[in-house]
């Protein structure tokens, strides 16, 4: 078995992950335009965007000679629930013969998700599988937190490029030495000073820094080379940025069980009942209760994300204007497909930042 995955922002958590587990694997390539044409091409063309994507992403894996697709699975009307299957199919007409392994919400179906388990973790005793699945999960967790850090220095960096340098080499870092949860506590530490030596003009007094919260369907928030890089484009233009979904969070919420969270997701569901009675898949509560969040935290704008096609995020975008207005919070929303045009998205929000400047 030969497995690969999709490709989904900082990668380091599934090298880990197959290198300790000691499964053969192909990492995928980042999403290019080739990757995309490739998934328009065998996709239907109301599918939602990261269907598309990602079914470029698996011709592409299964080119390079990998023959099993780890990946997630989704419930509600959002289609991730279904992507499997009908991926599956496409590509067994496509002559490609592959085999899908996917993870749900551990709740949903235990028994399914242990056999998965089993599948993969291939003569490890359940115990060693648990630890390194554990090791893999705080390398996740690390460097989402080092991720934060960059999001928000990057904003008053003095060469451009610094930080994305900076950041490479934190990933190759834990990619080659995190392998106890003591390294990674050592590379956190080590890697968090290289960050904060990385050269930055003064950082402003609050009052003055504009802060973004971005929002949105998971995939897209996660990968920058579906979503023009918004969180660097933002940066650049001088705004601090965070990001409500990042891989360690996704397994917070899906596959570590309630119990042993120190954090569940539900004050943020709580926070969207006001506007959405009940829940309609994918992370559509998360996001509105996100954007009342970040406007508690102080945060000056929402951007938000939404993939041409996706049933939540269209509902997201109906009731933006209501919690903008009732929470005095600019939200601009994005709708991103294989049509996108980066240019005229960008010209959206240089104007979006020129509006919180001025609020402010
Ligand atoms: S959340 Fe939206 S874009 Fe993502 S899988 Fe569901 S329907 Fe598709």
């Amino acid at each position: 078995m030969k497995v690969s995955f999709p490709h989904m922002g900082t990668q380091v958590f599934y090298k880990k992950l197959m290198d300790m587990i000691g499964l053969d694997y192909i990492m995928p390539p980042a999403p290019t335009k080739k990757t995309i044409d490739l998934g328009v091409k065998y996709s239907p063309e109301f599918a939602c965007f990261p269907y598309k994507v990602l079914l470029g992403t698996y011709i592409e894996a299964l080119e390079a000679g990998a023959d099993t697709i780890l990946t997630s699975g989704g419930s509600g009307p959002c289609r991730a629930g279904l992507y499997a299957e009908l991926h599956k199919k496409t590509l067994r007409s496509l002559g490609y013969n592959v085999d899908f392994i996917v993870f749900d919400d551990i709740g949903r179906d235990p028994k399914m998700f242990f056999d998965n388990v089993r599948k993969i973790k291939g003569n490890k005793s359940w115990f060693e599988a648990v630890k390194i699945f554990y090791t893999a999960y705080r390398i996740a967790k690390a460097v989402d937190n080092l991720q934060r850090v960059v999001q928000i220095r990057r904003a008053y960096e003095i060469t451009p490029g610094s930080f994305d340098a900076a950041f490479k080499d934190v990933m190759q870092d834990f990619s080659d030495n995190a392998n106890s949860l003591k390294d990674i506590k050592k590379l956190y530490k080590k890697n968090l000073k290289v960050l904060e030596n990385v050269p930055i003009t003064k950082i402003p007094p609050k009052n003055e820094r504009v802060r973004i919260g971005i929002v949105g369907e998971i995939y897209v928030v996660m990968e920058p080379s579906v979503n023009m890089n918004i969180a660097e484009e933002l940066n650049k233009l001088g705004c601090e940025v965070s990001t409500s979904m990042y891989i360690s969070e996704w397994i917070d919420h899906a596959v570590i069980p309630k119990i042993f969270r120190k954090k569940s997701g539900k004050y943020l569901v709580d926070d969207s009942k006001k506007y959405l009675e009940m829940q309609i898949g994918g992370h559509e509560c998360h996001n509105i209760g996100n954007m009342i969040e970040y406007k508690k935290q102080g945060y000056d704008g929402i951007v938000h994300l939404m993939p041409f096609g996706c049933l939540p995020e269209l509902v997201t975008q109906t009731l933006a204007p209501k919690i903008s207005s009732d929470n005095n919070l600019p939200i601009l929303t994005l709708s991103l497909d294989e049509q996108t045009g980066i240019a005229n998205n960008l010209t959206r929000i240089e104007a979006f930042v020129d509006l919180l400047r001025k609020n402010k």
